[in-house]
């Protein structure tokens, strides 16, 4: 008994230390890491939902904190190419030896509804260990990191060998449909965004039980293209139905693509990827992947198979097209008169886009399923593994995150990424933002970032883009 109550004591006392401990550790906090997360906390309260929120309010926030630090007018721009919708591009400036770098976030975010969320998705909340809000990681964490960084570069005095640009942008999350973000900085404004290279969202350190596996480094995405199927039919009263029935026939080709793949197909970028990949997984997966990756697979050997089945694993491999969205038919008691499906592709970097709708034709293998693209495609080549960023990545890597190899990945989604690499600038995705590859909460509930790997993150792209514009 006695024992017992000097455990609940001592269980007493333990909370009541934490509760004590978290603002001291919270005062531990370095000036420059207050400041970033001021800023990350400014960024995720404001809400920048794309399609109701106000990404133009979280540009002139950010501007106004440059401007405060000592940034000139000039040198901080805004542009609100419509309401509620804003870009901000900001320069340190170098010496001019070379070419400028970009670092590129999107400042808009991805719906998030407090009842589905355990927490206000729009206050930044620090809990367990964690820093929650929608945005949090994709991608007010770089916006916080590349605005804390540009100003503490300019406190220090730091004057890098080119121009060190941030560029904050808006619409991402849609794609930039309505050009307002990163298309419109490219045709309105190339001269304050160009850049030899630019680093972006799409690579993060990845951590299995709290240990870091791999440091992406994306350098190439599939290509988005929708399709819709379209089966029409003259209908009739249900009670007397024909063979001939729109469903059906839409149904029976959906089922053919169903059970297709499309060819296997390696890329530099991919290549390198599954040959570090096989470095890390277990002896059979490794096996898998060695010998799918050797000269001419079969498709049908049980390796492949295998491979194929690992959804990751088989974005990387191939281009995929899958249903997403489906109507038909105008009432309970009529014969459908129309029937459509969409069916959304991811396309490998290179690979023909007529050829897939060619495919998708043959293997639908009905001349009444009608066959229509949605809307152009945003292609883009790979951007070339570039020799200085590689060498800095390894080397830092190698102090922040031991052991963990670096791993060039192919973005199975896409981010507009596209559209830089489009504009001759190569856009490397690459975030140092660690977090746990099993527990991906980007688009989704409760997203999350590690607290202490805000810091990590922020300090290695603070010495990346040091090392990278010649400070060392
Ligand atoms: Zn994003």
């Amino acid at each position: 008994m006695h024992r017992l109550f000097s455990v609940m004591l001592a269980a007493t006392a333990l909370v009541c230390w934490a509760y004590v401990a978290e603002p001291a550790r919270a005062q531990s906090r370095t000036a420059q890491e207050q400041l970033a997360v001021d800023i990350y906390k400014e960024l995720v309260e404001i809400n920048t939902v794309t399609e109701t929120g106000d990404t133009a309010r979280a540009a002139e926030a950010m501007a106004a904190r440059l401007r405060s630090a000592g940034f000139s007018e000039s040198d901080v721009q805004v542009f609100t190419p419509a309401s509620r919708k804003g870009n901000l591009v900001a320069r340190l400036r170098g010496t001019g030896a070379r070419k400028p770098i970009l670092l590129l976030a999107h400042l808009d975010v991805v719906e998030a509804r407090r009842e589905d969320w355990s927490v206000d998705p729009f206050k930044l909340i620090e809990k367990d260990g964690y820093f929650y809000g929608r945005g949090t990681a994709d991608d007010k964490f770089m916006a916080a990191a590349f605005v804390a960084n540009l100003i503490r570069y300019l406190q220090e005095g730091y004057k890098p060998d080119r121009d060190i640009i941030v560029a904050l942008e808006t619409d991402e999350e849609i794609l930039d449909r309505d050009a307002l973000g990163i298309q419109w900085l490219l045709k309105n404004h190339r001269d304050l965004i160009d850049a030899e290279f630019a680093l972006n969202e799409g690579g993060p350190v990845g951590l299995k039980n709290g240990k870091p596996i791999r440091n992406s480094i994306q350098t190439s995405e599939r290509v988005s293209l929708s399709y819709q199927l379209e089966v029409k039919n003259r209908g009739g009263h249900s009670s007397l139905p024909t063979k001939e029935n729109a469903i059906y026939r839409l149904a029976e080709g959906l089922t053919r693509l169903s059970k297709f793949n499309f060819p296997f197909k390696l890329n530099a970028t991919t290549r390198a990827y599954f040959e570090r990949t096989a470095e890390l997984e277990g002896e059979q997966v490794a096996a898998d992947i060695r010998s799918v990756i050797s000269g001419r697979p079969d498709p049908a050997s049980l390796s492949f198979v295998r491979l194929s089945a690992n959804p990751v694993y088989n974005a990387q491999l191939r281009t995929t097209c899958v249903a997403t969205l489906l109507e038909g038919g105008h009432a309970y008691n009529a014969l459908p008169q129309v029937a459509r499906a969409t069916v959304n592709c991811r396309i490998m970097p290179g690979e023909p886009v007529d050829e897939v709708k060619a495919t998708l034709v043959r293997v639908l293998a009905d001349d009444q399923i009608v066959v229509t693209q949605i809307g152009e495609p945003i292609l883009s080549a790979p951007s070339a593994l570039h020799e200085e960023i590689m060498g800095a990545v390894a080397k830092l890597s190698a102090e922040f995150w031991p052991g963990a190899p670096i791993v060039p990945t192919m973005s199975a989604g896409a981010t507009d990424g596209s559209y830089l690499r489009n504009a001759g600038i190569p856009t490397y995705g690459h975030s140092g933002l660690a977090g746990d590859v099993d527990d991906v909460r980007v688009h989704g509930k409760d997203e999350r970032v590690l607290v202490k790997s805000f810091f990590n993150g922020q300090e290695y792209l603070y010495r990346l883009v040091k090392m990278l514009s010649g400070g060392g």
